[in-house]
């Protein structure tokens, strides 16, 4: 399983940043998830990292924002042929693909879903922003299982003894408390931005 982180507020050298979240979930299929905010920048970094994007099969958006449907419209220009799940899709966890789940729409006012990736190790937590609250992202991902990782943007997540048993901890994007996550977390924390991949 390859995680490709394609859109990040910070980029490795040779790709371009934005304000937003997108990656790319490797398993039997590919998917991605979110499009960050500009399809220019989507679709440059994609051909960067050697992802075409005919070869994607589904498209799972988490949530209704500009910083992650962005690069949608231009996205589907060069692949028409995948699925697309919004954040309504699902109410509740619902398998996407072999070894890839939606958490379903949670949250209030802004409806997110989250993405759970069946590994060896134990499941693998994506979120887009966490509007919903990463504390309730992670409780209801239990529900499918163990929870060995979580990545993504975390927002205003400052509950952090909730991420004590978790081994895999890459927060990105929107994530307003990195740096404590990081002093917390010393061993488990990863840093990515676009252009990081993660195997599992
Ligand atoms: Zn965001
Ligand atoms: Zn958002």
């Amino acid at each position: 399983m390859k995680i490709t982180i394609v859109y990040d507020n910070e980029a490795d050298a040779g790709l371009k940043s934005g304000w937003g979240f997108s990656c790319s979930i490797e398993t039997e299929e590919r998917i991605l998830f979110d499009t960050g905010d500009s399809g220019e920048k989507l679709i440059y970094n994609l051909k960067q990292l050697n992802i075409q994007p005919e070869s994607i099969a589904a498209v799972v958006i988490s949530h209704n924002h500009w910083d992650h449907t962005g690069g949608l419209k231009e996205f589907l220009k060069l692949n028409n042929n995948c699925e697309v799940f919004h954040p309504k899709s699902f109410s509740k966890p619902t398998e996407i693909s072999p070894a890839v789940y939606s958490t379903g729409a949670l949250g209030g006012l802004i409806k997110e879903q989250s993405l759970v990736v069946k590994t060896e190790k134990g499941n693998l937590v994506i979120t887009g922003c966490a509007h919903p609250g990463l504390e309730n992202i992670i409780k209801k991902s239990k529900e499918l299982g163990k929870i060995y990782g979580v990545l993504g943007g975390f927002h205003g997540f400052s509950q952090l003894e909730k991420l004590q048993k978790i081994e895999l901890i890459a927060p990105c994007h929107c994530t307003q408390y990195k740096q404590e996550i990081k002093e917390t977390y010393p061993a488990q924390f990863r840093e990515i931005k676009a252009g990081s991949i993660i195997e599992i």
